[in-house]
């Protein structure tokens, strides 16, 4: 079975997080997929709460399955007492899906900055890593320093980001054509994002 890890503050999900894991399942191989929700450390006043970001994970999940069951949702690094790194992720779900493959999605400007991620050397020895770019144009495959770790690179261009809702949504602008729906019923419903 090959299992990819997909993590990231979503806050919110988007688009963009929406077709990269529909791209993959198809495109990459992918049998399962962890939508894993990452700790906030720099968190601003308006951005959302933990809770608030793994609702609306879910919600991401369960337009991802839409189309046929192969997400599930993780709330295993916001559960952790410290912070959270992709390595102690990789290596959780590695003992939940012994013999699985591993594969690691990430987009573009997360792939640059790996060299700079705790134990970058033992991500890829145990996890393939799959990366969409994040630009219109050629992907970008120079690192932020440091050497860059071998991976598939696919092409992949929804210029989308959630700075992007989030500035909208506090600027009172529609959000509708960047996000699901159901999370912008969540954000309208929860008041999130307002300045
Ligand atoms: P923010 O704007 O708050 O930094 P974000 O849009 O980058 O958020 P994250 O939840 O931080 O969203 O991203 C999780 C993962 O998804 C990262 O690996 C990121 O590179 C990737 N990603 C997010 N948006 C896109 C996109 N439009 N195209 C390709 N990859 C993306």
């Amino acid at each position: 079975m090959r299992t990819a890890v997909f993590g990231g503050s979503f806050d919110p999900p988007h688009n963009g997080h929406l077709a990269l894991c529909l791209y993959a399942r198809e495109l990459a191989g992918v049998d399962r997929l962890i939508v894993s929700v990452s700790k906030n450390p720099f968190k601003a006043p308006t951005d959302a709460s933990d809770d608030d970001r793994a609702a609306m994970a879910r919600l991401l999940v369960a337009e991802i399955n839409a189309a046929g069951k192969f997400a599930e949702m993780s709330d295993w690094e916001l559960q952790q007492p410290g912070p959270s790194y992709t390595i102690d992720l990789l290596r959780h779900v590695a003992a939940l899906h012994p013999g699985d493959d591993l594969v690691l999605l990430v987009g573009e400007d997360s792939y640059r900055q790996m060299p700079q991620w705790r134990e970058s050397q033992a991500i890829t020895k145990l996890c393939d890593i799959a990366v969409f770019g994040r630009s219109s144009g050629e992907l970008a495959t120079t690192s932020c320093g440091g050497t860059l770790p071998t991976a598939m690179l696919f092409d992949f261009d929804m210029p989308v980001s959630a700075t992007e809702v989030r500035q909208l949504a506090a600027a009172g602008q529609p959000v509708s054509h960047l996000i699901p729906q159901s999370i912008a019923a969540y954000i309208e419903s929860h008041g999130l994002y307002r300045a």
